[in-house]
């Protein structure tokens, strides 16, 4: 139907204001709190087994399983930190 094509573009379009998930991506639940808290990251590949903890990233926290998802800013600062652990890890930075 022509409606469900109009809807979906209509999504697409709309500008959020709010950068806030509708829902955790873990339990789909709905109450999320905005915190500024340590995230921590499990990489993967060669680096299996490691963790780099980023302090201070702007995230929300799912209050029902505790699911951690950071904001676009957060989540920029998450990636400039893991890239310079992940170089830090495999000796690039001596
Ligand atoms: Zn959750």
């Amino acid at each position: 139907m022509t409606a469900t094509a109009r809807r979906k573009k209509h999504r697409m379009a709309r500008k959020t204001k709010s950068s806030k998930p509708a829902a955790c991506q873990a339990c789909q639940g709905t109450n999320l709190v905005r915190r500024i808290t340590t995230y921590p990251v499990h990489l993967a590949g060669e680096l299996e087994g490691k963790q780099i903890h980023v302090g201070r990233v702007a995230l929300y926290e799912c209050q029902r399983c505790g699911h951690l998802m950071p904001t676009p800013a957060g989540q920029a600062k998450v990636d400039r930190n893991v890239h310079m652990g992940i170089r830090l890890f495999l000796g690039q930075l001596h």
